[in-house]
Parts: structure tokens; C-alpha cells; sequence
């Protein structure tokens, strides 16, 4: 069926249920919700299966600067990241990387699939509601220009977009750039990633003064956060707030 087809269909849908608003008839037309990870058609934006959601773990009481989870509530970093003098006012991340999770983050970034990065927006949108509250632009982590021609397009961004759009936060796709090209750091350690990245990323002006929403897909040590929040303070970006789908332990 065609765009046009399908966009008739939903008004008629929505006329037919009344009460459902237009935008939701819409989108239910455009994306048939499904789970992002095992593709099984669901009711309604769930995001995920129940099966598949039984996998992943989610993170709400954790460390405020890297997210790791903790069993008790605190406002001070824990004991790894008081060592650390990290650039990020905060970072949340929303799960523990693994399960089917992990299936659906790997489907987004090696597919062309944009209506994954709409699934998983269902499971993301409340901690992403919390932790972009007090931001005035959301920022993905960007790609290298080479990486980008090479995959067409930028899962972090992917993510970002429809969860700014639905708290109304402002997207900034060009504030930040991604200078070099980094080889693959799954295998080094934290101080490695760091050195690795050193002026890795270049920010606009344009940040100046901003409380910047800055989000990536994955965090492993947060090296890769660390440089680009040290680039978009040096442009004089007031706050630096991390956003992340999911946190890994690095295992060295
Ligand atoms: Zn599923
Ligand atoms: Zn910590």
C-alpha cells in the first residue's frame, strides 16, 4: 500500500474511533507497533514484548555521574567516580545492556530500520522525560563523517529524535562534531579510550550557555561521553546531562 493509501486509511480509522486522536491513528498506520527486538506485532506502543522486556533489566537506583546501579538512593557519585572528575553534570541510563535489549540495539544500528528506533522510544520515553527536564537542547553523539556515508545514518540520532520531539526539546544536529575517526575500543581501558579521543569532537558556539541533553546508545566507560562533554563545555556550554539506552561493564 502507498503512503498516500496508508495516510487515507488512518483518517478513516481515526474518523471511525472518535476519540482516538488523528496523530496516534497515524502513526499506528504508518508504524504497526511491533517489539523492536523479536518483531512480534503488538496491541499498542509497548516498545517491547512482555517475553522480550523479561530479558532486560531496567536501572532506576544508580551512581549520578556513571549511571552504574546501586542499591540504595544517593546524590553523591560512587567510590569508582569520586576519583573522577567527569564533565557530565549527570548521566542516566535507562537499562543494563544484555538480553533482548541488546538485540533490539543491534537491530537499530545494522539495519535501515527507522521504526525500531520508534519502539524502542515506548520503553525510553519516561527516564528520558526525567533526565531531559532541566535541558534547553538534546544532542546526539555524532559520527564521523566517514563512518555516517557508510552506514547512512546515525543510530544515536535515531534514538534522540522522536523522544526530543515528544517532550517538545529542541534537537541540535550540527552543534557537535566528530573530528576523527576512532578505531574500535571494545578492548581498551578507560584512561586508553580517553587518550583515544583526545579532540576527537568540536562544538559550536551555539552551545554557549546551553544545559545540553547529550545522548548515546551504549556506555561502556564513558569515554566516549567524557570527550564530547568536555568539547561542548570548552564552547561554553553551561551543563552537560548524559542519556544513554544502556550502560556495560568495560571487562578488561
Ligand atoms: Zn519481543
Ligand atoms: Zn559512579
Amino acid at each position: 500500500m502507498n503512503l498516500a493509501a496508508r495516510l487515507r486509511n488512518a483518517r478513516r480509522s481515526a474518523a471511525r474511533l472518535g476519540a482516538v486522536p488523528l496523530r496516534s491513528a497515524l502513526l499506528r498506520t504508518l508504524y504497526p507497533p511491533h517489539c523492536a527486538a523479536c518483531d512480534q506485532a503488538l496491541p499498542t506502543f509497548l516498545g517491547l514484548c512482555v517475553a522480550c522486556l523479561e530479558t532486560c533489566e531496567a536501572i532506576h537506583i544508580a551512581c549520578p555521574t556513571c549511571a552504574r546501579p546501586l542499591p540504595r538512593a544517593t546524590v553523591s557519585p560512587c567510590l569508582g567516580c569520586s576519583a573522577l572528575n567527569s564533565s557530565l553534570t549527570r548521566c542516566t541510563a535507562a537499562f543494563e545492556y544484555g538480553g533482548q535489549l541488546a538485540v533490539a540495539l543491534r537491530r537499530l544500528k545494522f539495519s535501515k530500520r527507522n521504526d525500531i528506533a520508534k519502539s524502542l522510544q515506548s520503553v525510553l520515553q519516561a527516564r528520558f522525560a526525567e533526565a531531559s527536564r532541566s535541558c534547553d537542547l538534546a544532542v546526539a553523539i555524532p559520527l564521523h563523517r566517514s563512518r555516517l556515508r557508510e552506514r547512512g545514518f546515525n543510530q544515536a540520532q535515531r534514538i534522540l529524535a522522536p523522544l526530543a520531539a515528544y517532550e517538545g526539546l529542541a534537537e541540535a544536529r550540527t552543534i557537535l562534531r566528530r573530528l576523527r575517526s576512532t578505531p574500535s575500543q571494545t578492548r581498551l581501558a578507560r584512561s586508553q579510550r580517553i587518550a583515544n579521543l583526545q579532540g576527537a569532537f568540536a562544538a559550536s558556539s551555539r552551545a554557549k550557555g546551553k544545559r545540553i541533553l547529550l545522548l548515546d546508545d551504549i556506555r561502556t566507560t564513558g569515554a566516549t561521553l567524557e570527550a564530547a562533554a568536555q568539547a561542548l563545555l570548552r564552547a561554553g556550554a553551561s551543563e552537560i546531562h548524559g542519556f544513554v539506552v544502556a550502560r556495560t561493564e568495560w571487562e578488561g
